[in-house]
């Protein structure tokens, strides 16, 4: 059999088919005022997505070198305040959105100082503010930064830095108008040679993505680990993104799209989901404001698709994954035969709970997609938990659906704990998955007990011993009986009272005098216990060859829960007095029942341990 592809990750998915929706876009021109620019393949186009816990998705062109240009400004921002201090730097460049074009000559009266450093006008005179002895020094220390922010070495595109320089005469007006209101304090040049080599930096689009996924880290590289810039500046950075860097355009992006972002004329788009993520969109066209056509589009759909309007509160965190057990470490309440134990303690690893909490944003189920996806080939029966979730973001059901489908089509089965809880959440769920055609992969349930039981069947009959346990059990292969040879046997089965009950009557009941053990022979019991708030919790559930009501035999004491037959059901039963009756006349055979008693006894309350050790870790 050929090995069966991966089950793909829905956010691959979603992103390639994203970009299959806007690739045929031909909208928008690509920039030409620099004459190096108009070389660029109007059909480049590249979506980059880098998360804050440092895993990347890629789709379409996001290796292609394009220069960086106007995403250089937040950046170079960045580093001025570093190097002069908020004061320093406000003192110079203002923090007002202009309203206009990313070239305007625009100076506030009387003092002279550009708006906002996203615009030329304050660029230039943030990049003048850059430290450093030389101006080989500052540019090397601009390029240690840039490079920092990336996670590796970046350098310059030399034919498009001077295509720039030779024909960037309204750039060097502006320098001489900041130079004339004093902004400047030295002749231009100098900062406008290093203003022409920061837009020329060649980046990938990949590289915009971890720039904007470090800027939502706090200013620490989220693949490096490496710090770019100081957490306290960060929020200035993304401030002046927000209000301006989008030129003209930033209030109609700020309302549709909601995250801090900064577009450059070669066709980049940077946006930043602070705290989650950073997007990297790569597409030459640009439109009339100098945006690039498709990179404003994608990223209107990614935060309409995913919801990721920065103003959106409460933010849930990325720790929505509360944990992972599989199971080897927890099970379901029915008690398994040695045999079946073995079988789950052998491939349990294959079916894996994760428990989820807080709010299901994107950030925190693309965690955990990533998860589930990544442990694939170890992975037959991934259960989700919704139980402690708090709310489900409308993105999350179509995402769960595709991995649902992915999975069925080689076999895996997802199970959803809980859903019934989110009845928004579950509705959109069964609709998606009905229009699949797939609606017989929906497998839900309210608890997490019968999901796991439902998962160990189904390890069981792709890995256990034929045909599952046996319907009925001889007394002599009763857990019970173990050790003891025919004659004790004999004498045990004569002091034996076989007893049939219908299926549904309560065997036990919680309160009554606990005066007799109950071999299990054929069928099915469970013990349950009624709580509180009415309902009923499941303690075991128990096959033939299993004994309950054993604690009658320590101290006769009341029963502490209720005993009923799931199906109808044969037991053999053993009163105290009995017991203590064989004994007198052969303590061996009672302290082989003892022994074996107790040796059940042990096995439940390691496997006890090990689930509270699980769960508590
Ligand atoms: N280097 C370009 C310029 O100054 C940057 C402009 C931009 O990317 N919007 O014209």
């Amino acid at each position: 059999m050929p090995a069966p592809t991966p089950i793909p990750s829905p956010i691959q998915s979603y992103l390639e088919r994203l970009h299959a929706r806007h690739a045929g876009l031909a909208a928008g021109e690509v920039a030409t005022y620099i004459p190096e620019l108009a070389k660029a393949d109007p059909g480049w186009f590249g979506i980059a997505l880098a998360t804050t816990d440092g895993r990347l998705y890629e789709v379409g062109d996001t290796r292609q070198l394009f220069t960086i240009q106007s995403i250089s400004k937040p950046i170079a921002y960045g580093l001025a305040l570093e190097d002069r201090g908020r004061e320093a730097v406000l003192a110079k460049v203002g923090v007002e959105p202009s309203g206009e074009a990313f070239n305007s000559i625009s100076l506030a009266s009387g003092t002279g100082c550009p708006l906002n450093p996203m615009i030329n006008a304050g660029a230039i005179a943030t990049t003048a503010l850059i430290a450093g002895h030389s101006p080989e020094d500052r540019l090397a220390r601009l390029l240690a930064v840039f490079s920092l922010y990336a996670g590796r070495p970046l350098g310059i595109d030399e034919t498009v830095y001077r295509s720039e320089k030779e024909t960037g005469h309204r750039n060097r007006a502006i320098g001489h108008m900041l130079r004339n209101f004093d902004i400047l304090a030295d002749d231009p040049d100098g900062p406008l040679d290093l203003y022409f080599r920061q837009c020329s930096i060649a980046v990938d689009c990949r590289d915009l993505a971890v720039i904007a996924a470090t800027l939502a880290n706090g200013g620490l590289n989220p693949l490096t680990g490496e710090r770019a810039v100081s957490h306290d500046l960060v929020e200035s950075v993304l401030s002046v993104m927000t209000t301006c860097g989008m030129y003209d355009f930033a209030g109609e992006w700020l309302y549709s799209v909601g995250l801090p972002a900064k577009s450059g004329v070669a066709g980049g788009v940077l946006a930043v989901l602070p705290g989650q993520m950073g997007i990297g969109v790569f597409s030459p066209r640009l439109d009339a404001r100098g945006n690039s056509v498709r990179g404003v589009t994608v990223c209107r759909d990614l935060s309409r698709d995913f919801n990721l309007h920065f103003l959106r509160v409460p933010r849930a965190v990325r720790t929505a994954l509360r944990a992972r057990y599989s199971l080897t470490g927890i099970s379901s309440k029915r008690v398994r035969s040695e045999r079946e134990r073995a079988v789950l303690d052998a491939v349990g690893e294959r079916a894996r709970v994760y428990d989820l909490q807080g709010d299901l944003v994107f950030p925190a189920i693309e965690a955990v997609l990533r998860r589930i996806v990544h442990a694939q080939d170890a992975l037959e029966v991934p259960i989700v938990d919704l139980r402690r979730v708090s709310a489900i973001e409308p993105c999350v059901a179509p995402l769960l659906v595709e991995l649902v489908v992915g999975c069925g089509e080689r076999g895996k089965q997802v199970v959803l704990v809980g859903a019934e809880r989110h009845p928004g959440f579950l509705r959109r769920f069964e609709e998606l998955l009905t229009a699949a055609d797939q609606w017989g992969r929906l497998v839900t349930f309210p608890d997490l007990d019968p999901a796991l039981e439902w998962a160990e069947n189904r390890l069981l009959a792709a890995h256990g011993p034929p045909g599952g346990g046996p319907a009925a059990v001889p007394l002599a292969a009763h857990d019970l009986c173990r050790g003891l040879g025919a004659t004790a046997l004999a004498h045990l089965e004569a002091v034996l009272e076989p007893c049939g009950y219908p299926q549904g009557y309560v065997i036990i009941r919680r309160g009554d005098a606990g005066d007799a053990v109950y071999l299990l022979t054929s069928g099915q019991v469970s013990v349950t216990l009624e709580l509180p708030n009415g309902q009923r919790a499941r303690l075991s559930t128990l096959s033939p060859g299993m004994t309950f009501g054993e604690l009658a035999l320590v101290d006769r004491s009341p029963r502490t829960a209720d005993v009923r037959a799931d199906t109808a059901v044969e037991c053999l039963v053993l009163s105290a007095d009995a017991l203590d009756r064989l004994g007198e006349t052969e303590p061996g055979i009672k302290a082989g029942i003892l022994q074996n008693l107790l040796r059940s006894v042990h096995r439940m309350v390691a496997r006890l341990n090990h689930e509270v050790a699980t769960l508590t870790r």
